[in-house]
């Protein structure tokens, strides 16, 4: 399906993460990737998954690095010449903001969560659309909490809706030049980022019963969308936040 392709993940911190799952679905699929890293202490992790997989490239890149990002993308145009698609799948906030009440965010965990979960996705489209010569697709993970409120989640709930509106705004933009952009509002899991928000496993007991499937979702089932995203056969969508959360979502009372 992604024979001849190329993509760029950012966000794998280890084998649970979200953005590992889509480089499966995606690598089994044919597409060669490219992999960002945050810091050195995620760098052996990367290392090691990344390096099972045929023609990969493993970059340093911390989004709130202006020059990481651009020497980022200039690796990926040195080694391949050209990008089809991207998975950003990276979110960021002090622990202290995704706990107790909204009201206490501080200026500064406002901004970094901004920055780091929300900015970092028109920053990394901006850099991606030159390589896209060809089209693309850029796909980004949300939550629910960015239009309801989640206990805990917080400035990260407000963070998501700014990605999900970024989405709208860059579909529009870059359509012109073939380039999708889409989200997926992924159901909750068990991955590090998540076990920083407090409460996650009740969370994930409460979902996981009130979901239509009474489960709750996998990273593979995320990956495999985000691979349906990236492929021509989602050739007609664009702007949308697609749920991928057994459902749960759509329940009312
Ligand atoms: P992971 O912790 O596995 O992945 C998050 C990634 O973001 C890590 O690789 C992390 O690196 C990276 N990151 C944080 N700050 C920066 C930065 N400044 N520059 C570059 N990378 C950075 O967790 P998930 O796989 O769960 O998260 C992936 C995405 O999915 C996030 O956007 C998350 O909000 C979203 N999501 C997760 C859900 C869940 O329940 N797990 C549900 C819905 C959406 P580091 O470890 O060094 O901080």
């Amino acid at each position: 399906m992604l024979e001849n392709k190329v993509g760029m993940i950012f966000g794998v911190a280890n084998k649970r993460s979200i953005a590992w799952a889509c480089a499966e679905s995606a690598s089994s699929n044919g597409a060669k990737l490219a992999f960002t890293y945050q810091g050195e202490r995620l760098k052996e992790n990367v290392e090691k998954l990344a390096g099972e997989l045929p023609d990969s490239l493993i970059v340093p890149c911390d989004v709130s690095n202006q020059s990481d990002v651009d020497a980022a993308f200039a690796a990926v145009g040195d080694k391949y010449g050209k990008l089809d698609f991207l998975v950003h799948s990276i979110a960021f906030a002090p622990k202290e903001a995704l706990e107790g009440e909204f009201v206490t965010t501080t200026r500064d965990a406002f901004r970094t969560a901004l920055e780091i979960s929300a900015y970092s996705l028109t920053q990394v489209a901006l850099a991606a659309a030159p390589l896209m010569k060809e089209g693309g697709s850029i796909v980004t993970m949300s939550y629910y909490g960015a239009e309801k409120v989640v206990s805990n989640y917080n400035v990260m709930g407000v963070a998501k809706a700014a990605l999900e509106a970024s989405v709208r705004y860059l579909a529009a933009d870059l359509g012109k030049q073939n380039i999708r952009v889409n989200a997926i509002s992924a159901g909750p899991i068990n991955t590090l980022s998540a076990r920083g928000v407090k409460n996650m496993g009740s969370l994930l007991g409460y979902v996981g019963e009130k979901s239509p499937l009474k489960r709750n979702v996998t990273a593979a089932e995320v990956g495999n969308t985000a691979l349906f995203l990236v492929s021509d056969l989602a050739s007609g969508i664009t702007g949308e936040t697609i749920y991928v959360d057994c459902g749960y979502n759509i329940m009312g009372i």
